[in-house]
């Protein structure tokens, strides 16, 4: 009588899993680094710390010509 696999469970993560969100960030050329979800966020912070900082009124089209995908922290 052999037992039936019953409920075999299956989660197994894989890495690179597209389904992860993926965030953004504009490095100022002084330094300052705006990290956003989503663009709308990046582009505020970014043109907050532009306005602030140096005055400058910073386009959405420059702020995202500007962003790079955060690469996420390796961990041990
Ligand atoms: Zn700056």
């Amino acid at each position: 009588m052999a037992p039936a696999p019953s409920a075999e469970v299956r989660v197994v993560p894989e890495e690179g899993d597209a389904s992860m969100p993926t965030m953004k960030r504009i490095t100022c050329e002084c330094g300052f680094v705006a990290r956003g979800a989503t663009d709308d966020e990046l582009v505020e912070v970014i043109q907050k710390h532009a306005k602030q900082v140096h005055d400058i009124d910073l386009r959405r089209e420059q702020a995202l010509a500007m962003a790079e995908i955060e690469p996420y922290p390796v961990r041990p």
